[in-house]
């Protein structure tokens, strides 16, 4: 094994563990909780390293990076995960390619990937990005529209909803973001009689706040920095 790859192995190691001790503090099993190593700006190199030590889910940021390492390591086991902001004239590009789409926040970026994955004969598994803490430079459909949109949603045969997704503000102190956490998972409760679907997915949780997440109820939690070190610059 080399270095990196004994590295890396080790990481997402510790982060497994650690997430199971979260969920077992709130009393839920350690399987319920999926780790997304989150790849974006590293190498696919690192990729195929942390895959072959039986990571399965990647989740990557931009669409062009994410499919050009798609393309590097065709081939490779693995289920992508789109978690970035989407503008809807890109949407053509990621219906289909991802295992799920964490971040669709506008009936126009629904539409457009409904309409895609319709032409390619798929069902396109979504999440909805919900701005819980109101910040207006997160992307995230506020709190009150989230309803209208995941209605919106339903209506469309070539997606299928299966939970919510939010990123709270970055706080130094974690437990500060718990609030934001139970929110998102009290919204996807009161969604689900509402709208008559389950609703299993909550991503929630990154690298500084995912103990509280997962306390709270997060199925996917999102983490790069952990597991692969400092990002390097976007260029
Ligand atoms: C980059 C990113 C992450 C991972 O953040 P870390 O702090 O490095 O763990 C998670 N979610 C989203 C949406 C991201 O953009």
């Amino acid at each position: 094994m080399n270095e990196r790859k004994r590295e890396l192995a080790e990481r997402a190691a510790e982060v497994r563990e650690a997430l199971a001790v979260a969920a077992g503090q709130a009393g839920r099993a350690a399987e319920d909780v999926t780790l997304v190593a989150v790849s974006k700006l590293h190498p696919a190199s690192d990729i195929r390293d942390l895959a072959e030590t039986g990571q399965t889910e990647f989740g990557e940021n931009y669409v062009q990076e994410a499919l050009d390492k798609q393309n590097e390591l065709a081939g490779l086991n693995v289920n992508w995960h789109f978690i970035g902001g989407l503008q809807s004239n890109k949407a053509k590009y990621v219906a289909g390619k991802f295992a799920l789409v964490h971040s669709v926040d506008s009936s126009k970026l629904a539409q457009a990937l409904h309409k895609k994955a319709v032409s390619l004969d798929v069902v396109q598994d979504i999440l909805i990005q919900v701005n819980i803490a109101g910040e207006t430079q997160k992307s995230g459909i506020t709190v009150e529209s989230l309803p209208e949109l995941a209605e919106a949603v339903l209506g469309m045969e070539g997606l299928r909803l299966v939970g919510l997704m939010t990123m709270p503000p970055f706080f130094d102190e974690p437990e500060r973001a718990r609030p934001v956490f139970a929110r998102l998972r009290e919204l996807r409760d009161g969604l689900e009689p509402r709208l008559g679907v389950s609703l299993p997915h909550l991503s929630m949780g990154m690298t500084g706040d995912f103990v509280p997440a997962v306390q709270e109820g997060a199925t996917l939690v999102r983490i790069g920095t952990r597991i692969f070190g400092a990002r390097p610059p976007r260029g």
